[in-house]
């Protein structure tokens, strides 16, 4: 499968939650180049983002764009169509050329028996043992397991084709880039699953340049990784041989790469991340989303007088409003309401103050997990703010941008790709 579009070995997916970073994002990917890597920037805001703030994909793209003009940027760049469905891609094909497939909400509908055994006749190589270059154990799988992950995963598999053929009838195929996501569900994906899910988007003749599957323990949004180190760098290892075989006996796209979702802030794994790519010789696609917005919120509450003020009336709203803001994204967050500072509590705070609660810095004493997840599903407070904020971040510029290109820059490109 060959694609006239390409996505290079190193991209990271920024999220704009009101489109006035795209400038202080890019900057962070110039100083990455300058030294010495060269990471693809991917502009990316899902539905959901755009429902909640009411915007649509066509100012993302009207930032980015403005941004690389004003950068002199040469090299790729990309918007990302996140997390779309048949139902919700129609507003995402004109300004995109990147499109995350969500198919996590047809994982788990039974496929039906005959389709599981066109499929099983098909690739009786994935019955047995399955020893893969880079992985000290071959895996071990029976007809009856593989029935059981077809019949699990064969539906959400044809559905991404039908997803895929769609955007390519409308866009021309090759000229974006096919991401496949299932981090949206309850149970994580095993190798051995990735790879069964890999050879069917291959028979779908989908050509997946990044693929998204839940990983092992908790990726909750702009907080670290929660759950075992040592086996998730196992897994994360044991998934990039089975790219690397997916890619060299099926036939998809050799630019194939693991996309880690809610990967802001993951600060723990990203080492085991590295080792695994230095090893296998690999890519990876890194999505941050919401770390940007919260910068905006450090920026602001940095800042002192308005600014702060204008945070701690965020945070107030929020609170009163967190049954709502968290429905959502009650997955992929864990607050402890307990943990949550009082308005009264927090009104006295100075800038220091605020910034040491909200700021993710895991040794400081005065990190707030809690609160700092509030803020991040909190955007929405400020989306109904409408101009109060806006004009807030024109007023700001100089402070928010510096914390947003520093946290992108000194605590994700740089750990990931440069230390
Ligand atoms: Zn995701």
């Amino acid at each position: 499968m060959s694609t006239s579009l390409i996505l290079d070995r190193f991209s990271v997916g920024v999220g704009d939650r009101f489109a006035h970073q795209a400038d202080a994002q890019l900057q962070a990917f110039i100083l990455a180049a300058a030294h010495g890597v060269e990471v693809t920037p991917v502009w990316n805001k899902s539905n959901r983002e755009h429902s909640i703030i009411g915007s649509e994909p066509a100012a993302t793209r009207a930032a980015a764009d403005s941004a690389v003009r004003k950068a002199s940027w040469k090299r790729p760049y990309f918007l990302d169509a996140d997390h779309i469905r048949l139902e919700t891609v129609e507003r995402f094909l004109a300004p995109c050329d990147f499109f995350t497939i969500d198919v996590a909400d047809t994982i788990g509908q039974p496929a039906p028996a005959s389709a599981v055994e066109i499929f099983l006749d098909r690739h009786p190589e994935l019955i047995g043992s399955l020893s893969l270059k880079g992985i000290e154990a071959p895996f071990n799988t029976t007809r009856t397991g593989i029935t059981q992950f077809a019949g699990k995963y064969l539906l959400a598999t044809q559905e991404a084709g039908r997803i895929y053929r769609h955007i390519a009838a409308r866009k021309g195929s090759g000229c974006f880039i096919t991401e496949v996501s299932m981090d949206e569900t309850d149970l994580p994906q095993t190798p051995p699953e990735l790879l069964l899910i890999l050879v069917a988007l291959a028979d779908e003749g989908v050509p997946v340049q990044t693929i998204a599957p839940k990983f092992t323990g908790r990726f909750n949004k702009g907080v670290d990784y929660v759950g075992d180190i040592t086996q998730f760098e196992r897994e994360f290892n044991n998934d990039l041989a089975v790219i690397a075989h997916a890619v060299s006996q099926y036939g998809l796209p050799t630019e194939l790469k693991l996309s880690v979702h809610s990967g802001s802030d993951k600060f723990s794994i990203y080492a085991p991340i590295r080792r695994a790519l230095k090893r296998f010789n690999a890519g990876v696609h890194l999505k941050t989303a919401g770390t940007t917005w919260l910068e905006e919120v450090i920026g602001l509450a940095g800042a002192g007088g308005n600014g702060l003020a204008l945070a701690q009336a965020i945070y107030a709203e929020a609170l009163s409003h967190i049954d709502e803001l968290c429905a959502p994204y009650a997955t992929v967050i864990d607050i402890d309401r307990d943990r949550l500072p009082s308005v009264n509590t927090v009104a006295p705070w100075t800038s220091d103050q605020f910034v040491a609660a909200l700021q993710h810095d895991p040794n400081h004493p005065s990190f707030n997990s809690s609160l700092r997840q509030l803020v991040h599903v909190g955007f929405k407070v400020a989306a109904k703010m409408g101009p109060r904020y806006l004009t807030a971040l024109k007023h700001y510029e100089k402070e928010v941008s510096n914390t947003v290109t520093n946290n992108l820059f000194e605590r994700h490109l740089k750990p990931l790709f440069l230390d």
